[in-house]
């Protein structure tokens, strides 16, 4: 893993969907969960800093994807950690419904194919402890970080703001898979008029560093990236 910002860290050594640290007064957080089967991957992260799974007081969720709560369940049985979610992602992440994609999207055995091949796999149940929405404040991990709702690549999805770190978790509301800022995947966004709405919402915040679900988290002017890429859309 390496450092974002102080106490803050983006896990390494996992093939999709990016998972961060965040080391608080409270005990650790982490922001999402990746594929299933990472949790072996995720505790040898953590124990480059002398951490246990048990350790992870928190495991935030930006969005019920496979790349993002794959490990999920795992994840809380071995730690105890508090699972908070946006309502609507929550009976998705319970296994009570299923994910819900592009309306073209078929779940055809090419697409199964091209998830397996993206290290995608399964999304076994979790259960969630508590529901977050735009405006919450979570102190306790860290003084001042913001929940905002970030719509329309998953209707739940949330980013998470800290205003004072000038530091952004936007969740797959955008990604950086080239190292530009992109668009979600087509096949996966529900609803991509609501996305760029995220986008441009987002890039109203005063960002300084910028941590994606997808691609090499942006820690240098972020801002004037965000803001060139959302006034394209
Ligand atoms: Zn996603
Ligand atoms: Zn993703």
């Amino acid at each position: 893993m390496y450092k974002i910002s102080e106490g803050v860290y983006t896990l390494q050594g996992l093939r999709v969907g990016r998972v961060y640290l965040i080391e608080g007064a409270d005990g650790l957080t982490l922001i999402d969960a990746s594929v299933e089967g990472a949790e072996g991957a995720i505790e040898r992260e953590l124990a480059q800093r002398s951490y246990t799974l048990k350790a992870i007081r928190r495991i935030l969720i930006t969005h019920a994807h496979p790349d993002h709560i794959g490990a999920l369940a795992a994840l809380a049985q071995a730690s105890g950690a508090t699972v908070y979610a946006h309502a609507l992602e929550a009976p998705i992440i319970r296994g009570e419904q299923p994910p819900k994609y592009a309306p073209d999207y078929k779940d055809s055995p090419l697409n199964r194919r091209f998830s397996a091949w993206l290290g995608i796999r399964g999304m076994p149940p979790s259960r969630v402890d508590r529901l977050i929405a735009e405006g919450d404040l979570l102190p306790e991990v860290l003084p001042d970080l913001q929940v905002i709702e970030a719509p329309g690549h998953a209707y739940g999805q949330v980013a998470f703001y800290s205003p004072e770190r000038k530091l952004l978790f936007c969740g797959d509301a955008m990604v950086r898979l080239t190292g530009r800022l992109g668009l979600p995947l087509a096949p996966f966004t529900p609803d991509m008029a609501e996305a760029k709405r995220s986008i441009k919402k987002l890039a109203q915040l005063d960002v300084e560093r910028l941590c994606f679900g997808h691609g090499v988290p942006m820690t240098r002017n972020a801002n004037a990236r965000l803001r060139a890429f959302a006034a394209k859309l």
